[in-house]
């Protein structure tokens, strides 16, 4: 028996793995040839990557000179051809001359006399395919898996990286995306409200072949990478892990933080979603005074729009879950910007400026007037109480002259206090309404550094700390109720 070898090899997949060098694959099929007693009578070899058979020179020099051989061996099918369409087609060219086809590593050997007549050649061709793709698939799995092993990294880079010689290198703009991503996150922002505002800051996502310039930031993309330990240093695939492969751009502890905070909110359903309008929780319906609602409707997608529209308003929760109000909404940007002109207009920008140095109190009058009548009652009548029970405690001999003193003297040491707590919130309360209304506007005046910035986590701390209430009319009627 005679034969020829034919071995594919292509550049870049001999710089990394050695199985793939022209040598290893030209000694595996010598020896195959010298177990079996076959003579080579000529090995061929195309350096090729993606190119089609056509093409390769030295197969279609192997192919005129065929007839000096029985058959022609190849290492492994994937290295004969890179799709199926192409191997069928160059299997066939060597078969129907009447020629054996073998594949060494994959044992695989179809002969000339297995495609004598038509339905036999079926029989082959279906054999050669099924073998093919089944033994393709976990051939590039397990290259992918050996690369995931020393670290390497099979897929595209994520947002973060740039990859460099298969390996992670950080891209600084979009590692500052990232942790972002993450600060927002753990601002209380849900993942659509993160989407929304990366956007809104003019930032996109990786760009893809579909958008060279980066797709807007959608929700479950965002999700992907809160979950990605890509971002602490680790490359995982098909179960392997490994770590410190490339350098982190999210420290552990913050990664960690990150999933509770997922989880929680996963027991949570949806909910929380809603956390990242401005407004939620203060805003109350001007007519039924019940909790108005932060409500997104999401318009599709389309590729001639910049992003897909969403519809953000705040409806009356009374109305939306049982129709028990008149239909009372706004769109969320126009509320919105109704209490911040109103906020302006409180202490306009120019007068922000001399409050600048102090330190604005908080304080809520209602909260220090119920404070104030609790320690009355505790003053008026839990301690005389108190006092009582000591004595008669005595008087009935459970208890001695001593012990009687001691327990006066810490009653009254509590009294002391509470009446000391009572003056100072009496005094409080008592500020004049000027005094009151400068304490009010310096709050207020925080405005603008917290506004001036594009923090959309800062903003809402800011107004659920500042403002009490909203009640809403309509669009021109509201109603604001700040602290002090
Ligand atoms: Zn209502």
């Amino acid at each position: 028996m005679r034969g020829f070898g034919y071995i594919r090899v292509s550049t870049e997949e001999q710089a990394q793995d050695d199985r793939y060098s022209i040598s290893t694959q030209t000694n595996k099929i010598k020896s195959h040839f010298k177990k079996n007693g076959i003579v080579l009578v000529d090995t061929f070899i195309d350096d090729v990557s993606g190119k089609g058979t056509a093409k390769r020179d030295e197969f279609q020099e192997m192919l005129k000179r065929l007839d000096e051989v029985d058959l022609v061996a190849v290492t492994e099918v994937d290295r004969y051809a890179r799709n199926m369409l192409d191997s069928l087609n160059t299997v066939d060219q060597i078969i129907k001359r009447g020629k054996s086809f073998i594949a060494i590593e994959d044992n695989l050997e179809i002969t000339a006399t297995s495609s004598e007549n038509d339905e036999l050649n079926f029989h082959v061709k279906s054999m050669f395919a099924h073998y093919f793709s089944k033994q393709l698939a976990r051939k590039v799995k397990n290259n992918m898996l050996e690369k995931a092993s020393k670290g390497g990294y099979n897929t595209k880079a994520p947002l973060g990286y740039n990859l460099a010689e298969k390996k992670l290198v950080v891209n600084e703009n979009e590692a500052t995306i990232v942790k972002k991503i993450f600060d927002y996150y753990l601002q209380n922002m849900g993942i659509r409200a993160i989407a929304e505002e990366l956007n809104r800051l003019g930032y996109r996502s990786k760009p893809t072949k579909n958008f060279p310039a980066g797709a807007p930031f959608q929700a479950f993309p965002v999700r992907k990478i809160l979950k990605n330990r890509v971002y602490i240093g680790i490359t995982s695939w098909g179960g392997i892990i490994k770590k410190d492969t490339h350098e982190p751009i999210i420290s552990e502890e913050l990664f960690n933080e990150v999933q509770k905070r997922i989880e929680r909110k996963g027991e949570m359903g949806g909910r929380a979603q809603s956390s990242d309008f401005l407004l939620s929780g203060i805003l109350k319906c001007g007519h039924c005074g019940q909790s108005m609602v932060g409500n997104k409707n999401k318009g599709r997608y389309s590729k001639t729009k910049d992003r897909a529209p969403i519809y953000r308003r705040y409806i009356c929760n009374n109305y939306q879950k049982n129709g028990g109000c008149s239909f009372v909404w706004g769109h969320c940007a126009d509320v919105e910007k109704t209490v911040l002109d109103y906020i302006e207009s409180e202490v306009p920008r120019e007068e922000a400026s001399k409050y600048l140095n102090q330190t604005p109190m908080a304080f809520d009058p209602e909260k220090l007037k119920k404070e104030r009548d609790s320690i009355r009652h505790a003053l008026e009548e839990e301690m005389p109480t108190r006092y009582d029970r000591q004595i008669q405690l005595y008087e009935k001999g459970r208890i001695d002259d001593e012990k009687l003193d001691i327990a006066f003297s810490r009653l009254k040491k509590e009294e002391e206090d509470l009446k000391k707590k009572l003056q100072e919130l009496e005094s409080k309360l008592t500020l004049t309404p000027e005094a009151l209304e400068e304490m009010r506007k310096a709050r207020l005046a925080t405005f603008y550094s917290v506004f001036d910035k594009d923090d959309i986590a800062q903003r809402k701390a800011w107004v659920q700390n500042n403002i009490k209430e909203i009640r809403y009319f309509d669009i021109d009627t509201i109603e604001v109720i700040s602290y002090i």
